[in-house]
């Protein structure tokens, strides 16, 4: 028996044991070919607030284990992803349509974000204060209790373990809901890889479903903290209820990233990075460049490399064919982006390349002659859409890049002492010089400003071990004090 053998999780849900979810069960389909791979155990709410209670009993003898014994589940559970990359890879490549190098980076990923969070148990958990009284004073730090994360299905291995280990790590007992689409590979599989490393039963429960499931596991009494990964519309409602609840919200949400290319730019260089930046994964990245900001001394030039790149970029389905993009998640995300790029002509834009589709293979497009009103523009795509667009002057470029809902990422391609100064100037939760806008690594904090999430950080023992736990003030006297009255 493999680890993620369909006989373990058929038409289950996992809250303790393998059992049948009241919520029925719905068919997992590869998203390049419509071929069903299996069919997973729906939850519903009832089985939400079951959960969720029982996650509330299981936390507290999680919680009181001695940290070395956290910490060695964590490590086997990184050893587990490394053993079994190649099981999990399959099922990334085919329930979310990744090609195999992006697969490999997910559990190489996911690995490291156990690892990482392996080392937390052993750091020190507060702070010793200085106290105007007799007294010892300490900060320290106590799991939240009940952590929700809530997954997309994008890069949904590591949109998920980068909550789930931390929460773990420190003590908390943790209710995981990944997208419907991909709730094997990045739900069964997180499941069953902390099954075999040893996490006590109910410690991590796996609730399979949509909106409605997730719903239940932010209003849930016991949860204490939702790690949200998605849309900014889902995000908003989230914490809406979050703030109602008095709850801890952290939002990861949509992007619509900037590049921008210097004058002096290695152009061949530029449209690489640029052509990965936007098509990487079929631009289903909340990272993926979005806009593309280009000095007039190397637009055309600019351009015609990018236009060449996607018409010479393969399209088709990872797990059959050597391609460079897969296929869109769904059909709706492909009538988005195919829309989208109507309406973008519509409104006078070029379609430089690309545009067409074949069922959900989106081919690479480039869009230019747009104004900043223009859909292609101004919205977040989530599809392999590279709108490109002409500065004369750094504040033009500036005011451009800055220029938008969201606040996630930005690149800058150039002279990397220009880039510095314009680095300075703009308003992104990340910001890299002569790369693209998306990357990411377990050590690093992420997150972002504006419309792309509540400015809460993930990734990194300090940040990490900030965002799942409370502090706690305690003091100490040798004696009670004497009291006025
Ligand atoms: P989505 O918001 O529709 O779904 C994400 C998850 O939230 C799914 O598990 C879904 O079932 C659940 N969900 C949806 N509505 C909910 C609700 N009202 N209450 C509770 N749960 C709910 O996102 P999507 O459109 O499938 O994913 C793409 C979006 O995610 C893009 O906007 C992208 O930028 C964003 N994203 C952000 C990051 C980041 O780290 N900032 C990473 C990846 C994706």
């Amino acid at each position: 028996m493999t680890l993620l053998d369909t006989a373990l999780w058929s038409g289950r849900i996992s809250t303790g044991s393998w059992q049948p979810g009241h919520g029925g069960a719905y068919d997992v389909v590869a998203p390049a070919t419509g071929e069903v791979l299996g069919s997973i155990g729906s939850a519903d709410a009832s089985d939400a607030y079951a959960a969720s209670a029982r996650a509330a009993e299981a936390q507290r003898g999680w919680a009181a284990k001695a940290p070395e014994e956290r910490a060695a589940v964590l490590r086997r559970a990184g050893l587990l992803f490394e053993e079994h990359a190649e099981e999990i890879q399959g099922w990334i490549i085919r329930e979310a349509g990744s090609i195999p190098p992006k697969a490999g980076l997910e559990t190489h990923i996911a690995a490291n974000e156990c690892f990482d969070s392996s080392a937390l148990p052993h750091l020190a958990q507060g702070e010793v204060l200085p106290s105007d009284e007799a007294r010892w004073s300490f900060a320290r730090r106590k799991p939240i209790g009940v952590v929700s994360v809530i997954a997309p299905f994008n890069f949904p291995l590591i949109l998920a373990i980068r909550a789930v280990a931390p929460a773990l790590a420190t003590g908390n007992a943790v209710l995981l809901k990944p997208d419907p689409r991909t709730a094997v590979c990045a739900g069964v599989s997180i499941m069953r890889v902390f099954e075999e490393a040893g996490l006590p039963a109910g410690v991590l429960q796996l609730l399979p479903g949509g909106a409605d499931v997730g719903s239940a596991v932010v209003d849930a009494p016991e949860v204490g903290m939702v790690a949200f990964t998605g849309s900014t519309g889902a995000g908003r409602k989230i914490g809406e209820t979050c703030g109602r609840l008095l709850k801890r919200a952290h939002l990861e949400l949509g992007g619509n990233n900037a590049m921008i290319v210097l004058p002096g730019v290695d152009v061949a260089k530029a449209a690489s990075a640029a052509a990965f930046g936007s098509w990487m994964h079929q631009g289903q990245i909340c990272m993926t460049t979005g806009r593309h900001i280009v000095h007039e001394s190397v637009y055309d030039e600019y351009v015609a490399a990018l236009v060449e790149k996607a018409n010479a970029l393969p399209v088709g389905d990872p797990a059959s064919e050597q391609v460079a993009l897969g296929p869109l998640i769904d059909d709706g995300q492909t009538r988005h982006c195919a829309e989208i790029v109507a309406d973008a002509r519509s409104a006078g834009a070029t379609i430089a390349a690309g545009g067409t589709h074949e069922g959900r293979f989106f081919r690479p497009t480039v869009i230019t002659d747009l104004d900043r009103d223009n859909r292609a523009w101004a919205e977040e795509i989530f599809g392999p859409v590279a709108p490109v667009m002409k500065f004369s002057t750094v504040d033009e470029a500036v005011e451009l890049a800055n220029d938008c809902d969201f606040g996630l990422s930005i690149g800058v391609l150039g002279n990397v002492s220009d880039a510095m100064v314009i680095a300075d100037r703009l308003d992104s939760g990340k910001v890299h010089i002569n790369e693209q806008t998306v990357s990411d690594e377990s050590q690093a904090p992420f997150g972002g400003t504006k419309s792309s999430g509540n400015g809460t950080r993930i990734g990194g023992a300090t940040t990490n071990l900030e965002a799942f736990t409370e502090i706690q003030w305690l003091t100490v006297r040798p004696e009670i004090a004497d009291y006025p009255f």
